[in-house]
C-alpha cells in the first residue's frame, strides 16, 4: 500500500506488512498505524575524547507502539546503525512482546559508532551523553531500553545512573538487563536460550519427535548458541555440531558440550580437540533440529533446499531470509521464527522491570518457572493461529501480533 509523501513510516515494516496481505486483512489506517512510529528522536552528542578532542556521535531513539504498554527494546552501538534499521528493529520488538502478551509495546536504540575503537572512558562518557538526551523520552512507566549488539550490563548501570542524576531520584525499571547487583533478575544471562530451549521441547511435541536423543547443530557460539548447547545437551539431546566465526567441531555421536565449553573457557574454538565442520557444512547437516544462533541471512536460495534438519530454531534474528523461508516452508521444514523463539530475553527483561518496580526480586528457579508459562502460552497461541498449520508459524507468530495491537488501538480509540 503507497505512504503519502510526509509518512515517515518505516520502509522494512511496510513491506513487511504487505507480505502479509491475503493472511491478515488491514485497512489502509490499520497498515499506516502499523508501520509508522509513534516517535522518531535523533540526537548528536558530543564527547570528549581521551585526547581532549570532541567528536561529535549521532543516535537514536525510535518508539514505534505503545498501545499494549510502555515502549521496549536494546540500544546497539555499531558503526553501520542507520535509522531505518532501528526503526525496523523496533516494529520487531513490538511485535516479540505482543506474541508474548506482555503489556508493552516496541522501541529501539542506537548510536553509529565503533566501540571498540574508544576507550573504556570515552563509552562511558558517550553512554552517559546518549542517556542525558533521550532521558525526557524515557521512562519506568514510558520507555524501558535494554542491551543489544555491543552493549552490555555495564553499559546499562552507567545510563540508569545517568538517569536517576537526572531525575533526582531512584528509578531502576527505565532500564533492563543490568547486572544482578545493580538491580537486575537472575536467570537474565541465559533467558534467550531457555526460552528457546522450551519452545522447542513444546514444537518437538507439535511433530511428535522426542528430545531425548534428537540431534542438533548449532551455528554461534556466544551468548545464545553456548547457552542452548549446554540447556539442550543437559535434557538430553544429543548436540553433533556447534561452530562459530573460527569455523565448527562435528561429532556424529554426539559433542561433549560442558568438556568444549569448559575448554572455551581458555581457548579459542578452534584450539579445541575434534573434527572440523565449516559454518557452510554445519548448516547443511543431517540433523534432526539446526539452531542458527549468530548471524541473520543464513539460510537462503541458495542453501535452503539442502537443510535436512526437520526443525529449524531461530535463536538469532533474521537468520532465514524470505526466499529462504519459503524453500524451507514448501519443504515441510518447521521453522519457529526468532520473534517466537528467541523471545526469552525480551520476557525476562520483563521479570527484570516487574522486580524493579516492586522491589522484590525472584529466585532463579521462580524466574524460569514464569518464562517456561509464558512462553509455552505464546507458542500454543502461535499454533492456532496457523489455522492448522495452513500458515507457517512465523506467519502465525505475526497474524497474532498484529491482531493483539490493533485490538489495544481500538481499545484507546485510536483506530
Ligand atoms: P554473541 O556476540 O554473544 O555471539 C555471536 C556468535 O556468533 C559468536 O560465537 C560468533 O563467533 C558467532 N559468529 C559470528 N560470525 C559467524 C559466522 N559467520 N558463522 C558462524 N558463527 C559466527 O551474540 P549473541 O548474543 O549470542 O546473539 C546471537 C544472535 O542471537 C544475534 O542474531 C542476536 O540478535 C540474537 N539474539 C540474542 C539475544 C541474547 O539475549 N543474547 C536475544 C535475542 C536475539
Amino acid at each position: 500500500m503507497a505512504q503519502d509523501n510526509y509518512s515517515f513510516a518505516c520502509d522494512t515494516a511496510a513491506k513487511f506488512l504487505g507480505k502479509m496481505e491475503g493472511k491478515i486483512a488491514l485497512s489502509k489506517a490499520e497498515f499506516e498505524l502499523l508501520s509508522t512510529p509513534q516517535r522518531v528522536l535523533a540526537v548528536s552528542l558530543p564527547v570528549k575524547m581521551d585526547d581532549g578532542t570532541v567528536r561529535i556521535f549521532l543516535g537514536y531513539r525510535v518508539q514505534a507502539n505503545d498501545a499494549r504498554g510502555p515502549f521496549k527494546g536494546g540500544i546497539r552501538y555499531h558503526q553501520s546503525v542507520n535509522l531505518e534499521e532501528v526503526k525496523t528493529l523496533a516494529f520487531l520488538m513490538g511485535f516479540k512482546c505482543a506474541v508474548l502478551d506482555l503489556p508493552l509495546g516496541g522501541g529501539k536504540g542506537g548510536i553509529i559508532v565503533d566501540p571498540k575503537a574508544l576507550s573504556k572512558a570515552e563509552l562511558e562518557r558517550l553512554s552517559r551523553a546518549y542517556f542525558r538526551s533521550i532521558a525526557p523520552v524515557v521512562g519506568e512507566r514510558i520507555d524501558i531500553p535494554a542491551p543489544d549488539v555491543n552493549t552490555n550490563g555495564e553499559v546499562m548501570s552507567w545510563m540508569r545512573d545517568e538517569y536517576e542524576k537526572w531525575l533526582g531520584k531512584p528509578a531502576p525499571g527505565v532500564i533492563t538487563g543490568k547486572p544482578v547487583s545493580n538491580g537486575g533478575s537472575l536467570g537474565r544471562e541465559y533467558s534467550t536460550s531457555m526460552g528457546g530451549a522450551f519452545v522447542l521441547r513444546e514444537a518437538l511435541k507439535t511433530a511428535d519427535m522426542k528430545l531425548e536423543g534428537a540431534s542438533v547443530a548449532i551455528q554461534g557460539f556466544g551468548n545464545a548458541g553456548m547457552h542452548a548447547a549446554r540447556i539442550l545437551h543437559s535434557w538430553g539431546a544429543k548436540v553433533v555440531a556447534v561452530s562459530n566465526s573460527q569455523g565448527g567441531l562435528y561429532d556424529e555421536n554426539g559433542l561433549d558440550i560442558p568438556g568444549i565449553i569448559a575448554q572455551y573457557e581458555q581457548k579459542r574454538l578452534d584450539g579445541i580437540e575434534g573434527k572440523r565442520v565449516s559454518n557452510e557444512e554445519l548448516l547443511e547437516l543431517p540433523v534432526d533440529i539446526l539452531v542458527p544462533a549468530a548471524l541473520e541471512n543464513q539460510i537462503t536460495a541458495g542453501n535452503a533446499s539442502r537443510v535436512k534438519a526437520k526443525i529449524v530454531l531461530e535463536l538469532a534474528n533474521g537468520p532465514v531470509d524470505a526466499e529462504g523461508d519459503d524453500i524451507l516452508h514448501a519443504k515441510g521444514v518447521f521453522v519457529i521464527p526468532d520473534i517466537l523463539a528467541n523471545s526469552g530475553g525480551v520476557c525476562v527483561s520483563y521479570f527484570e522491570w516487574l522486580q524493579n518496580l516492586d522491589g522484590e526480586y525472584w529466585t532463579e528457579a521462580e524466574v524460569n518457572k514464569r518464562l517456561e508459562e509464558t512462553i509455552v502460552k505464546a507458542y500454543t497461541g502461535v499454533l492456532d493461529a496457523t489455522n492448522g498449520r495452513k500458515h507457517s508459524m512465523r506467519q502465525g507468530a505475526y497474524i497474532l501480533s498484529i491482531k493483539r495491537i490493533l485490538e489495544a488501538e481500538r481499545r484507546r480509540g485510536r483506530l
